[in-house]
């Protein structure tokens, strides 16, 4: 099933998310939907807390952006208590969008390499580095889960410059291909 994606404003975004432990219920399920929902509603990633529920885990599949980066083709993965222990490289600046902020894009400036260790979906773990565009979509999905928006991150000049925008974003002005849940309104 798809689930209706929270939208900025809504503090189950900026709460940081709990590890999980391997018998949480239901979790092969909620893996699946989260995947089935980040498809409906065409993003790159989606962490649980986008869909209301404020537990370390987000699915990647980099496929619409192989255009760009060819490596992201085969990068489909589900991260589950996911921590970032090194981040270094050079930073690099790129344009990003969330599926939590409909319609609103920006340049977010990142480090270009990170080590993230996590379990998978058969709860095997790993500890593995990640460089360019794969990192950085990492990097997006998990400061989900510490209660990072990307829009946190852009120059202060540009944070005045979207303060209205993302307050009618939180009101509802926007359009979506996909069901949300606006700041207000209950997670079911
Ligand atoms: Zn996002």
């Amino acid at each position: 099933m798809t689930y209706p994606i929270v939208v900025y404003g809504h503090p189950v975004l900026r709460k940081v998310a709990d590890d999980i432990d391997s018998d949480y219920p239901g979790l092969d399920q909620l893996i699946a939907d989260l995947f089935e929902t980040m498809y409906h509603s065409e993003g790159l990633g989606l962490a649980a807390p986008q869909i209301g529920k404020s537990i370390r885990i987000f699915v990647i599949d980099g496929k619409p952006a192989a255009e760009d980066e060819p490596a992201l083709a085969e990068f489909k993965k589900a991260f589950i208590n996911p921590h970032i222990i090194e981040k270094s490289g050079d930073l690099a600046l790129m344009t990003e969008g969330c599926l939590s902020i409909p319609n609103l894009r920006e340049e977010v400036n990142r480090e270009s390499r990170i080590r993230i260790t996590y379990y998978d979906e058969n709860w095997k773990w790993h500890d593995e580095v990640y460089e360019g565009y794969s990192a950085r979509i990492i990097q997006h999905e998990y400061d989900h889960l510490d209660g990072i928006m990307f829009t946190d991150k852009v120059s202060p000049l540009r944070k005045r410059l979207l303060k209205s925008k993302l307050t009618a974003i939180s009101k509802g002005r926007f359009e979506a291909e996909y069901r949300t849940i606006l700041p207000g309104q209950k997670i079911k």
